[in-house]
């Protein structure tokens, strides 16, 4: 079937980018396990060399079962394309890598997931990259840090660990102002909750990892271009509008228009930086997106219920979940994610660290991993584990401070899920 986007999400999450397969009708997308593939004759190998024709080489850059992967999410984001990658890190990196070098800032949000504040804050900086972590509540601020050096905004939608939503179309407002482009992270939103780019993000970043997943299988991760920001406005971005010399002085943005990023991103970014993603994760990952709107309908209804009855719970402090009346950010659900708030958000124990610690080897359905968006319910006492590395300033900005435990819902019985967290409250407080 063709993409039009004339046809619904529940549609698309099964069709884009998927037909029976032209040499033996199968039905299901195959996992075209090969590395290489052959060229038709010598001229057809040097017009792909040459970014003249459109084909595959090497699955390092390209494979069948992976673009059928970036077609399904481009599809769903509203972009005009997508490179897939090995890690939601690796797609961050992606993401900076055409934009960024020696000298150059992202202007990035506090509240992001913990290891994105770590490779932000600490490992960029071999690149010579930096960030400035503002926020982003704070809009005159984002404005602000923004200099002549800054060459993107980093935010999240939903952000880690839970219970803050960004105001993507304020901050939208303020990158492009700025002449910069705007990327979003929709991992724990994913494009059924929320669409970055309908709210005038340039760029939306995922790991796969997670919902989009959705049962812990692979680690993976995707980029989706707009197609809709103008590279060759200012000198800022040399790698999509100045000649290219890997190939002959082409220039990225003159010769692919929208698709400029998704082209340099594989032809530059897969190619030289090589985190590519393997078909068998492709694969897995195209099976999780079929069920993609039914899963987070369950997630968002179950969150509802756990994180209201939480909320009244004698041994709890306090519930951060956007989707509650109580949050502060309860009236962004509207404008950003309006089919709901996620299924992720952090409770706040009275018994402070020793009783999360407590609550969390307490639990007997819910599984302490460090991991988000599956099916299963999990746990995670971040300032322990993921939030470890942060300053005591840094997680209580990132909202995973010691007295807090994450909690990412899953799609079981509410009943059983309550029933669980009662019996390890308890215990944690007995
Ligand atoms: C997990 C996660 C990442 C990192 O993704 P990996 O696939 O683990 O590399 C980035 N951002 C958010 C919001 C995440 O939840």
């Amino acid at each position: 079937m063709s993409d039009s986007p004339a046809f619904g999400f529940d549609t698309l999450q099964i069709h884009a980018g998927a037909r029976p397969d032209p040499a033996t009708g199968a039905r299901q997308t195959p996992i075209y396990q090969t590395t290489a593939y052959v060229f038709r004759d010598a001229e057809h190998a040097a017009a792909l060399f040459n970014l003249q024709e459109v084909g595959y080489i090497y699955s390092r850059l390209t494979n069948p079962t992976v673009a059928v992967l970036q077609e399904r999410i481009a599809t769903l984001e509203g972009g005009v394309g997508a490179v897939c990658c090995s890690s939601g890190h690796a797609a961050q990196i992606m993401a900076l890598f055409p934009l960024m070098g020696p000298g150059t800032n992202v202007v990035a949000s506090t509240r992001l997931y913990g290891g994105t504040i770590t490779q932000f804050s600490q490992t960029i900086k071999r690149f010579g990259w930096s960030a400035k972590f503002v926020d982003f509540d704070d809009e005159a601020a984002v404005a602000e840090a923004i200099d002549d050096n800054t060459r993107a905004v980093f935010c999240e939608s939903i952000a880690n660990p839970g219970g803050y939503i960004t105001d993507i179309p304020a901050i939208a407002a303020i990158a492009d102002k700025a002449g910069v482009p705007l990327i979003v992270d929709n991992t724990s939103a994913t494009p059924y909750l929320c669409n970055p780019i309908a709210l005038g993000a340039t760029l939306v970043v995922h790991s796969t990892t997670k919902y989009l997943t959705g049962n812990g299988t692979v680690t993976g991760g995707c980029i989706v271009d707009s197609g809709k920001f103008d590279w060759s406005a200012s000198d800022k971005f040399p790698s999509l509008s100045a000649p290219e010399p890997a190939y002959h002085g082409l220039k990225f943005h003159e010769t692919f228009g929208p698709l400029a990023f998704t082209f340099h991103g594989i032809a530059i970014g897969l190619r030289d930086l090589g985190m590519t993603m393997n078909p068998q994760a492709a694969h897995y990952t195209l099976m999780g997106i079929e069920t993609l709107s039914l899963r987070m309908q369950r997630h968002v209804a179950n969150a509802m219920d756990v994180a209201a009855w939480l909320e009244t719970h004698e041994h709890v402090a306090g519930v951060t979940y956007a989707g509650l009346p109580s949050s502060p950010y309860n009236g962004r659900v509207e404008t950003v994610c309006p089919k709901g708030a996620g299924a992720l958000f952090t409770v706040a124990l009275k018994g402070g660290y020793d009783a999360c610690v407590k609550f969390v080897d307490s639990l007997e359905i819910f599984s302490h991993v460090a991991n988000l968006g599956d099916t299963r319910s999990l746990v995670i006492h971040s300032a322990s584990t993921t939030h470890r590395q942060l300053s005591p300033e840094q997680q209580k900005a990132a909202g995973a401070s010691p007295e807090v435990v994450r909690i990412s819902i899953g799609i079981e019985d509410t009943a059983d899920l309550k029933a669980d967290l009662d019996q390890a409250l308890n215990k944690a407080h007995g």
